[in-house]
């Protein structure tokens, strides 16, 4: 392993254009489960009650919904940055990350300091609610308040609409923004490292496809293997935070200091 980390340092020093692409698995370590391994979201809950149009077309689903998302939301609450966000972060301070691409809804990687406009969310965020009808935004925390006092499912307090968080659920459609920037800049890069992604949930999990074909270099930094592993130039099976924290004391090391 540590000679493939010593050539994922050369790549990294040499590259122009990088984009990390990360999913569930870079926040486990900061104690928020991801979906598909043991104990994951679900097993405990049927991703088929989950859909948009059910949200939409059924009470009982909007109930079982916003109970799902609260559980989430509490187990998120106090979460913190761990070693892989921090090391991502400090890898875009010393100019070698163009951009994050995240199918995380945590929010995770600006509260560790990676700039904000150059996150792309590809399935929302877990930090505002809208209102489906009139687009009102709200805070999280505020709507969550009201569930916390027993509203089962939260109302706009403007036209009465249904609240839903800003989050992409299966059969909801992409953010169109987001996609076509991930898409772009997927296609523009010369390097692509995945982190932390099952590389399973599709459209997001064709962006390292996309780097690919377009001659980037492609890394993959995950627990289990990934249906990309046979494409990618490297790719190291373990944990993002001990591997990225390596990766980033390997490039520290190789920066000599202006004089
Ligand atoms: P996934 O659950 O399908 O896969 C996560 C992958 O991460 C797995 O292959 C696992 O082997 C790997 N992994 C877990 N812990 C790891 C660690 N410490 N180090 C390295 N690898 C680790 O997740 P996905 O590919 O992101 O897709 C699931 C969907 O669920 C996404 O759309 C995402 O929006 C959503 N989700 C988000 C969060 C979050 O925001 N933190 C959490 C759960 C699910």
């Amino acid at each position: 392993m540590e000679n493939q980390i010593d050539e994922i340092v050369d790549l990294i020093l040499t590259s122009q254009d990088i984009i990390i692409f990360t999913g569930a698995g870079v926040s486990t370590e900061s104690g928020i489960p991801d979906f598909r391994s043991p104990g994951g979201i679900w097993e405990k809950y049927n991703p088929a009650d989950f859909t948009y149009q059910r949200f939409l077309s059924s009470e009982e689903a909007r109930e079982k919904y916003w109970q799902m998302s609260t559980e989430f939301y509490h187990s998120m609450k106090h979460v913190q940055p761990n070693p892989a966000h921090e090391a991502i972060a400090a890898l875009e301070r010393i100019g070698k990350v163009s951009s994050v691409i995240t199918q995380n809804i945590d929010g995770l990687h600006q509260q560790a300091g990676f700039s904000p406009e150059k996150v792309i969310e590809l399935h929302g965020t877990s930090r505002s609610v809208s209102c489906l009808s009139c687009k009102k935004k709200y805070s999280r925390d505020v709507v969550q308040e009201l569930v916390g006092q027993g509203v089962k499912v939260p109302r706009c307090d403007e036209c009465g609409g249904l609240l839903k968080p800003d989050t992409i659920s299966f059969g909801q459609a992409m953010p169109e923004r987001e996609t076509a920037e991930a898409s772009r800049r997927s296609g523009e890069c010369d390097l692509f490292i995945v982190i932390g992604s099952s590389l399973v949930v599709h459209p997001a999990a064709s962006m390292p496809f996309i780097a690919k074909e377009n001659g980037a270099k492609l890394v993959i930094i995950n627990r289990d293997s990934t249906p990309y592993d046979n494409l990618a130039d490297y790719v190291i099976h373990g944990s993002a935070g001990t591997i990225m924290s390596s990766i980033l004391q390997g490039v520290k090391s190789r920066i000599t200091p202006i004089q």
